[in-house]
Order: structure tokens, then sequence, then C-alpha cells
């Protein structure tokens, strides 16, 4: 039955009501409302020709499940290719987020896998917060439960097992990119201000100095080039770390580098580079970079320097200079909400604050920001 839980549960229910009915009535008359009642749902479920896949067994459902490796790929991308029409054809625009990382243990998942089907997030981009591990394979698991909902990403590159075991964690995680079949590297700290709220927690260890172009930069740049798979990089928008940048996508010309946080600048006294013309320069210069669009809203503050830290925002608009660059290059940019372990229960006012930017960019670029540059970027091939 490929029908949602919620349908066949009804099934069931109407099945045991038309034969309890037939106890009474006719047999002819209870095969009838049968064969009626069949077709009636076969009707239903090809009215959208797509659907969204079930929800997942319980909110718990992925911490025991079996792991999903290697992942079969063309079998997911056919559920995330029908789940994607099914968002379309209820008249929303689909979107896949690139960037959100998670405490595993402590994801609702079918909770968490309603609200997305509510807010027509169409696939989240699955990495685990590895915390002080080298290795987990929470997002293989989280996969299994849901094989509609999730792209399987390997764990975020974050403190401590990033900052200070970085050799083994990196080893560990290309070890696993390649053999287990992951489409896509979770995003690497190399240059890390404290968030906001640990600014304000007064939690600094996550003030990460990782050298792009030092050997860890070099092993994974290297591994992305010889393998094409997208790695995500949290890299803080500042002068002084333009150059190594440049430097490695220009010695790297095929690793395919998802720059996070489009025109988030944490202190504007350390970039006066950086914009929308510097920005349309990299994108010429370095044909694999990509840029995702997680930032804040217009007023969200950096505590550490008491600034609006999206900078893309002019009041309650996106600069124009920046949609004419999207306009330009929409493939080169990506939907992204950067939901962290602790904001899982935000998705709704995360995705409402996503759409009010995409709402800005006008179509066709709209479309492929929402979805369809993240599709092209990691299987190769185009939507409808
Ligand atoms: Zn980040």
């Amino acid at each position: 039955m490929r029908q949602m839980g919620k349908i066949s549960i009804n099934v069931r229910y109407l099945e045991k009501l038309v034969y309890s009915t037939g106890k009474v009535a006719m047999k002819g008359i209870r095969r009838f409302a049968l064969l009626a009642l069949m077709l009636f749902l076969a009707l239903a479920g090809t009215s959208s020709g797509a659907e969204l896949g079930p929800l997942p067994a319980s909110d718990n459902a992925h911490i025991d499940a079996p792991k999903a490796i290697p992942f079969d790929l063309p079998a997911l991308k056919k559920n995330w290719r029908e789940r994607i029409a099914a968002i379309k054809a209820k008249g929303m625009l689909p979107v896949i987020d690139i960037e959100s990382s998670f405490n595993s243990n402590k994801l609702n998942l079918r909770r968490f896998a309603q609200a997305m089907d509510e807010a027509g997030i169409a696939l989240i981009a699955y990495s685990h917060d590895a915390n002080n591990t080298k290795w987990s394979d929470m997002a293989a698991r989280v996969v299994s439960a849901d094989p509609w909902r999730f792209i399987p990403t390997t764990n975020g590159g974050v403190h401590p097992a990033w900052t200070e075991n970085p050799k083994e964690f990196l080893a560990e995680t290309l070890k696993h990119a390649v053999s287990d079949g992951y489409p896509l590297l979770g995003e690497f700290e190399f240059r890390h201000y404290p968030s906001p709220r640990q600014l304000k927690r007064g939690e600094l260890f996550r003030d990460v100095v990782v050298p792009i172009n030092g050997p860890l930069g070099q092993e994974l740049f290297a591994f992305a080039e010889k393998t094409g798979l997208p790695f995500e990089i949290h890299y803080e928008i500042e002068d002084a770390l333009l150059p190594p940048l440049e430097e490695m996508l220009g010695r790297y010309p095929r690793a395919k580098v998802i720059w996070c946080h489009l025109a988030q600048i944490r202190y504007s006294g350390r970039s006066s580079v950086y914009g929308p013309a510097y920005v349309r320069g990299l994108l010429e210069k370095y044909p694999n970079l990509y840029i995702d669009v997680a930032f804040g809203d217009s007023s969200s503050k950096y505590p550490g320097s008491d600034e609006y830290h999206a900078r893309v925002w002019s009041g309650g608009s996106v600069k124009k200079e920046w949609v004419e660059l999207i306009v330009q290059q929409p493939w080169r940019f990506l939907a992204a909400f950067d939901l962290g372990g602790d904001r899982q229960d935000q998705l709704p006012e995360y995705n409402t604050k996503l759409r009010k930017f995409l709402n800005q960019i006008p179509e066709p670029a709209r479309e492929i920001v929402a979805y369809k540059a993240a599709w092209k970027l990691l299987f190769g091939d185009e939507l409808p």
C-alpha cells in the first residue's frame, strides 16, 4: 500500500466497516462497496501523482533503526523526487535545506517530519553533531527510519571532535563518506566565532581557528577534488581570511565547496572587501564555489559586536545588489536553515524567515535557489 500511514489506517477501518455492514447486507452489495472503496482510494492516491512519504513510526524510530548503509541513492532519489512533486502539487514551493545539524538523541523524528510536511520542506541535509566522537552513524539511522525526508550528510566538523582530534575525525569522516556513499560532507568550522547564544552563555570554546590552507584543509580539498563530493565550510567573513580561501579554491578547482552563511559578517570593522561585487568575482573565478543562505533576519544582532550581522538586508528588504547577483547566478546559491541541535522545535519560524528571503527573489531564480540548485549540485541531474 503506497499510501501515507494515516490513510492506510483509514483503509483498514473502512474495510472493517464495510465487512461489518456486509454481515447484515447481501454479499453482492458488500463486494460492490469494497470495489467502490478501492477505486475511490486508487483515484485519491493518484490525484496528486505523488506522495509526501509515510511518517516515521515514532519520535525515536531512528535511535535503534538499522543503518541504511551503503545508501541506496537511486531508491532514495525516487522517494525524494516524488516528495518534491507532491509539495509542488499542493501549490507550495519545495525547499531543500542544505545545512542543518542535529542532536539526534533529542530529536523527535516523527513530530519533526510532520512539521516539515506542514512547512513544505522537501528535504533536509541531515548532519549529526558528532560532539566528542570521531564518527557516528546517526544520519544513516535517521535515513533508515525516514527514507523520504533526509539527505544523509556526514557529521559536522565542530568542537571538540574537530578541534581536539582533527586528524582522526577527518580520516574517519572521509573513510565513511566513501564506503557508506554519503552525497555530502557536513559543515567544517575553519573560522568560527562563538554563536550569539554561546556568547550570551559565556561559552567561548567555539572560537575556532583551523587554517583553511593548513594540512587539514589541504587534505579535505584534495579529497573533494578527487571524489567530487561537496563539503561545507563555516568561515567568517573578514579581509585577512579571504586570500587563504582563494588560494585553496584556486589550487583545487574541482573541489565543490559550499561556503555557508552568505554575507553574515559579525564585525564590520574586519571586513571591507566582501560584498556583492566581490562575491560575483569569486563565483566567476571559481566555478565550483557555492554559497548557502543561512543567515539571521534583519533584526538579528551579533552580541559580540552589537551589529546587525545578516548584511543582505536593508530593513525588511533584500538589498537590490544581492538580488541581482542571485538572479544572475541562481545555481550557485542554496537554501539553508542552519537549524542546530537545540533549535529543532523552531522549524516553522526558520521556514517563515527563509521564505521571506526567497519571496524577494524573482522566478525562476527563486525556485532554483529553493531546491533545484541543491539537487543538481548533489546528484548532477536537473529536476523538472
Ligand atoms: Zn555555520
